[in-house]
């Protein structure tokens, strides 16, 4: 039965922890990682979550199965946490909103549902964009392609390109969007270029998908949702994957959501009954622990307080890492304007290393990045930000 089963491709960033792990040189570095690590280099425990756990495990409750689309309390703050505590959609009566397993969880569902949906089933993600977002899309049946948006030159959005891209798909195509913090570039749209886009978006029928596994890693809750809130505005139904995995430091409790904006308060009925078959023909039902603790703080004012300026910590410590990243360059004889590393937002940098210099950053210095060139600045911390400079200014000059 099994012979005929060929090795699948090594996915490259779990092969490049395989070989970080393999060496013994001690000043190490991993900047290929998608997680946020603390000055200690290690994943936070944020006090906020360890107060609804010690909570939770005092009340010694029940262990139920959670209803498909999940917890309820969980749910409704979610929505929140995306719109608005202010937002008239909160009461609207046509949000459906499922817990889901992690932010690629949430793909996962929209993506099934999607495919049940549309008779074109043709789905543009940004060029470059997670490399799940493809891989995923292909495996639910859909033909993927790419709308431009990196701009070498820049640093930043290529915005005429994109705009043209998405006016160019076919009309009704689904496009998927990151509201902020792009993984892998860092760089994202602007309020003005964000209304340009739904312009264009709503003119040529499309689809609208809109991955938030980032809120609160760019400015602040409110404004890194800014985009959510302007499609909601303009009328567009509207899929919304969402994570928590990063702003509650919750990476392995898989604690996501898949939010739609109908357009009725029938649609959102039918939608959620249908939605909830591709839940129960998946997995049943949502794992509890995550669910049970990012609702007891985002629905308690001391808990959510705590949270959010833990939340702010991480986001400062990433920006003091940008801007001693961009001047311990400088300082390293690097004369090429770095100053884009400040600039983009996040977790990631697209730092412009090529290949070839990502490829002797490991073998001659022990600083492991992504081919593309991707580093994760999140990973950089007081003890090794020099190495790491150093390092980099040495392949960048030569
Ligand atoms: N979308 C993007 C853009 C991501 O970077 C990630 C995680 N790296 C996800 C979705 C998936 O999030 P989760 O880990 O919660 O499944």
């Amino acid at each position: 039965l099994f012979s005929p089963v060929e090795m699948a491709p090594r996915d490259p960033i779990l092969g490049l922890n395989e070989a970080f792990n393999a060496d013994n040189r001690s000043e190490k570095v991993n900047l290929g990682v998608g997680v946020y690590y603390d000055e200690n280099g290690k994943v936070p425990l944020l006090r906020a979550v360890c107060a609804a756990e010690e909570a939770r495990v005092a009340e010694q409750g029940p262990r139920p199965y959670l209803p498909m689309e999940g917890l309820a309390s969980y749910d409704a703050a979610v929505q929140t946490l995306l719109f608005g505590a202010e937002s008239s959609l909160l009461e609207s009566g046509r949000l459906v909103t499922a817990q889901s397993i992690g932010g690629t969880g949430a793909l996962k569902l929209g993506a099934d549902f999607l495919y049940r949906l549309l008779n074109k089933r043709l789905v543009a993600i940004s060029d470059p964009s997670w490399e799940n977002h493809r891989s995923l899309f292909e495996a639910a049946g859909f033909e993927v392609v790419t709308y431009p948006y990196y701009d070498p030159q820049t640093h930043g959005v290529n915005l005429e390109g994109m705009l043209e891209g998405i006016e160019k798909l076919p009309e009704g195509s689904v496009v998927l969007l990151h509201a902020c913090c792009h993984n892998p570039t860092g760089a994202d749209l602007s309020l003005a270029d964000w209304t340009r886009v739904i312009d264009v978006i709503q003119r040529r029928n499309h689809v609208p998908f809109i991955d938030i596994a980032y809120q609160g890693f760019g400015d602040n809750l409110q404004d890194d949702a800014v985009a959510l809130r302007l499609f909601a505005e303009s009328g567009l139904p509207l899929f919304i994957s969402s994570s928590f995995s990063k702003s509650f430091s919750l990476y392995g409790e898989r604690v996501g959501a898949l939010t739609l904006v109908t357009e009725s308060h029938d649609e959102m009925l039918s939608t959620m009954s249908q939605l909830k078959r591709v839940i129960r023909t998946n997995y049943s039902n949502p794992p509890t622990h995550g669910a049970k603790v990012v609702s007891a703080v985002l629905n308690n004012v001391e808990l959510y307080a705590k949270w959010e300026e833990e939340l702010a910590e991480m986001r400062d410590r990433i920006r003091i890492m940008r801007s001693s990243l961009v001047e311990k360059l400088a300082a390293a004889g690097v004369t090429k304007d770095m100053s884009f590393i400040e600039r983009q937002r996040g977790m990631f940098s697209y730092s412009g290393l090529t290949k070839a210099q990502v490829a002797r950053l490991a073998d001659e210095f022990a600083i492991y990045a992504v081919g593309s060139g991707r580093i994760c600045v999140a990973a950089l911390n007081t003890g090794n930000i020099d190495h790491v400079a150093n390092s980099m200014a040495a392949v960048l000059k030569d």
